[in-house]
């Protein structure tokens, strides 16, 4: 590994790290009203609620998709107890048999909810368990081998499969249409940050002022697991330094201590776009090429690194590899010279609509 590169222990990571659990069940919101921001998909699931509690029925099989840390889970055990029923929790990887899923399956209750996160990893055998269990509520289990090999059929309770995954356009089109609802999770506004982590700091006996939760909201590159890790760095540096109050101050001095900028970009991000600026003449550099350079691999750069940086408009994907804008090079504080074969539009904030993560490409 590169050392200048340290991919493993960024404070602003998207995945789930240790330090999350303090708190973590009570900070989960635990109904819709509770849950802020998403709102067409707050709607959407309202209709389908209401509509499943007047039936008397299960609700559809629904996929959530989106970065990571933007609440797939929370929302899922929103639904779970919306509908009075229980959740089982499990993931892609850790049904690598498909007899894993079929003992989870035959154990459900009536109505219960299954969530499968990474659903885009689960072996292509405990995927083909799953289209008759999503479709007809049963799963088909062979017996014996060769010519007196046989098959039965058990049926298993009505359950909604709640999928999530990070890359939707990973998922074979058998298993995505069997998905009635399909929702895009966004990133959060700064905004809806804030009242995130102003909730976040009463439920865990903070005092915060309005500027300082506004700071923190803003550098937490719009997901909320990352809005209540900086939080709680943010107090413990307060309860130091300070009286224990996160005011604006308090917010800004503890941020630059962590390295992270008024933009929530680390020591890692500002050092893969300065490699890009300083070895590949700020690009085009492809993917493999980029990852060789700084010792990580592919994949973390694109699911890691990269949806943010996208978003914000200070990396582009062209068909020839990345390239950092001029608002990327702007905020480095790098002389910017414009190039001939830059993409049209490069370095404008047009570029912000440019693909953040390989699910667009379905919707
Ligand atoms: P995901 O499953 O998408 O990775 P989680 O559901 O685990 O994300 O959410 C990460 C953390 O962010 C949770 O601890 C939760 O408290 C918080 N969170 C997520 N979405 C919201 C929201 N809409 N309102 C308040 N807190 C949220």
């Amino acid at each position: 590994m590169n050392e200048e590169f340290d991919f493993e222990n960024r404070i602003v990571t998207t995945e789930f790290t240790r330090e999350d659990g303090e708190g973590e069940a009570s900070l989960r919101p635990h109904s819709l009203d509770e849950y802020i921001g998403q709102e067409r998909a707050k709607e959407n699931l309202k209709i389908l609620l209401e509509a499943a509690k007047l039936r008397g029925d299960t609700i559809d099989h629904v996929l959530l998709y989106g970065p990571p840390g933007l609440g797939k889970t929370t929302l899922s055990a929103i639904i779970a107890n919306e509908m009075g029923v229980n959740l089982r929790i499990t993931s892609g990887p850790a049904l690598e048999k498909g007899g894993d899923l079929v003992a989870l399956l035959t154990n459900l209750s009536e109505g219960d909810v299954l969530f499968i996160d990474e659903i885009h990893r689960i072996t292509r055998n405990t995927e083909e368990f799953l289209y008759s269990a999503m479709e007809d509520f049963a799963i088909d289990i062979f017996l014996g081998k060769g010519p007196s090999a046989r098959s039965i059929r058990i049926d298993i309770p009505h359950f909604t499969l709640i999928g999530a995954t990070t890359r939707a356009g990973q998922l074979s089109t058998p298993l995505r249409d069997r998905f009635g609802v399909q929702q895009r999770l966004e990133l959060y506004t700064p905004e809806e940050l804030a009242i995130i982590v102003k909730r976040s700091a009463s439920i865990l006996d903070v005092p915060i002022d309005e500027d300082g939760a506004m700071e923190i909201a803003s550098r937490s590159r719009g997901t909320p697991r990352i809005a209540n890790r900086l939080l709680k760095r943010v107090r413990d540096y307060a309860q130091v330094k300070g009286d224990g109050r996160i005011t604006l101050e308090m917010a800004q001095s503890s941020l630059k201590m962590l390295e992270i900028d008024e933009l929530g970009l680390d020591l890692t991000d500002r050092r893969m776009l300065e490699t890009i600026i300083r070895s590949y003449d700020g690009g085009p550099v492809g993917l493999e090429t980029l990852a060789a350079t700084i010792g990580e691999e592919a994949i973390t750069i694109e699911d890691v690194c990269e949806p943010y940086l996208l978003q914000i408009g200070f990396l582009a994907r062209t068909t020839r590899g990345r390239m950092v804008t001029r608002m990327g090079y702007d905020h480095l504080g790098i002389p910017y010279h414009a190039k001939n074969d830059a993409p049209v539009g490069s370095g404008q904030i047009s570029l912000v609509a440019d693909v953040t993560d390989e699910t667009e490409e379905y919707e």
